[in-house]
């Protein structure tokens, strides 16, 4: 067993410990267990000597300083948040991968010409306030007043919550600009799918994360007694619902088939009103979440789920529409990245396909502004989100000796000139 391995097991289990303890595993953005998980990584951060700071989008960084004082810079990491009752590994697996690259260069005394920033991103997942990445939004200029005046069902306003981790929400940069001084960024992650576990494959260099769209539909019928009305007088709005539900799955189905690349749609949100066992359903709100790479499928899928709206409508039985409620656009991983990554893992023999991701990730935000990839490794059964979620210690090693393998490439390599 290396050092690495016994390291990596210990943080996973520390950070494991740092969860609601009710709720397992649960660390929410702004918690009292996040805000402990963070105390711990700065004080992981002082065992390494790294330079802590907290920048204005309040993501925590901890620096792996270069000896000749360069502005140029590698990122490094993933975020320390969880969702409700999800798992240990969802962006833990980066943050400890990180920590042990970082550790193993300072154990060797290897000085690099650039930092390395071993970043967690505030608030990956999605939260109370409807967004998410905070911390990769917050840099890259995607942070608008509207999203930061937010409040949250307990009453918190989301740019009090980022200044209160060390944030300076009034000085986020409002334009788009490129990160001139970083070399790249990369994010080890796990799958959160089955596809390196079935073909016992070590590691995925992702190719590009879809585009992510989340869709209301509201379906409006009437409310009535449930003995009284009889069956052929009724606009049961539950009824089409259901009917909607296993249109759109049918449907995702047939082109998830059809295309190569990845097409997933869900409806994981549904709403239904009054709710009762005596009331037939007056009106429902479904929410659809539709993540595709191909944007010629996405317009098709979308046309044929309003055209069987028009059909539900054209009944008069009841009234249904849909409206877009948030979007993010297909990204590319870059090219330049993706084979430095590559020969990275030849060099190491570790086994490896290229893959599209089928999750939203900070990378997405971060490849806008600069050369950026991700390093996907496997995890038990696709499981994730959920506490059952496992990646195995040797697979977070595997991938986290491809990064640094990677970094050390660009290393010898900006030497050479
Ligand atoms: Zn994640």
């Amino acid at each position: 067993m290396s050092c690495e391995y016994k390291y990596i097991k210990k943080c996973v289990y520390e950070l494991a410990k740092l969860t609601e303890k009710d709720k397992p595993y649960t660390r929410l953005v702004f918690s009292k267990q996040f805000q402990r998980a963070r105390k711990w990584l700065v004080n992981q951060f002082k065992s390494l000597d790294l330079e802590v700071r907290v920048d204005n989008a309040g993501n925590l960084i901890g620096s792996y300083k270069s000896k000749n004082h360069s502005t140029k810079k590698i990122l490094i990491g993933s975020h320390l948040d969880t969702v409700p009752s999800g798992g240990r590994f969802d962006g833990i697996a980066g943050i400890v991968s990180s920590l042990s690259i970082l550790k193993n260069f300072r154990e060797k005394k290897i000085a690099f010409p650039f930092d390395i920033e071993l970043y967690d991103y505030l608030g990956e997942e999605l939260n109370d306030w409807s967004i998410s990445c905070i911390g990769t939004r917050g840099m890259t200029g995607l942070l608008d007043e509207e999203i930061l005046n937010r409040m949250d069902s307990k009453g918190r306003i989301l740019r009090d919550e980022i200044n209160k981790v060390g944030g300076s929400s009034k000085k986020l940069i409002k334009k788009f600009s490129l990160f001139q001084d970083v070399i790249a960024c990369f994010e080890l992650h796990i799958e959160q799918g089955i596809t390196l576990q079935n073909n016992k494959i070590d590691v995925g260099i992702v190719k590009s994360i879809p585009n992510i769209s989340r869709h209301r539909i509201n379906i409006k019928g009437q409310a009535g007694h449930s003995g009284t009305t009889l069956m052929d007088n009724r606009k049961d709005a539950l009824l089409y619902a259901s009917s909607l539900i296993i249109f759109i799955n049918k449907l995702a189905n047939q082109f998830s088939k059809k295309d190569n690349r990845h097409f997933v749609a869900t409806v994981g949100k549904i709403i239904n009103f009054p709710n009762s066992a005596t009331i037939i359903s007056g009106s429902v709100e479904l929410i659809v979440d539709l993540r595709v790479v191909n944007s010629h499928s996405r317009e098709q899928f979308l046309k044929k789920l309003n055209s069987q709206i028009n059909d539900f409508n054209k009944s008069k039985k009841i009234l249904i529409d849909m409206e877009q409620i948030a979007y993010s656009p297909y990204v590319e991983m870059s090219k330049e990245v993706n084979q430095i990554l590559e020969k990275s893992a030849k060099q190491k023999n570790i086994s490896f396909i290229y893959m599209d991701s089928g999750a939203g990730h900070d990378t997405a935000h971060l490849s806008r502004v600069a050369p950026a990839s991700m390093i996907f490794i496997p995890c038990r059964d696709g499981l994730s989100h959920c506490p059952e979620e496992y990646a195995k210690v040797c697979d977070i090693e595997k991938g986290s000796k491809v990064i640094q393998n990677a970094i050390l490439g660009i290393a010898k390599n900006l030497k050479a000139y």
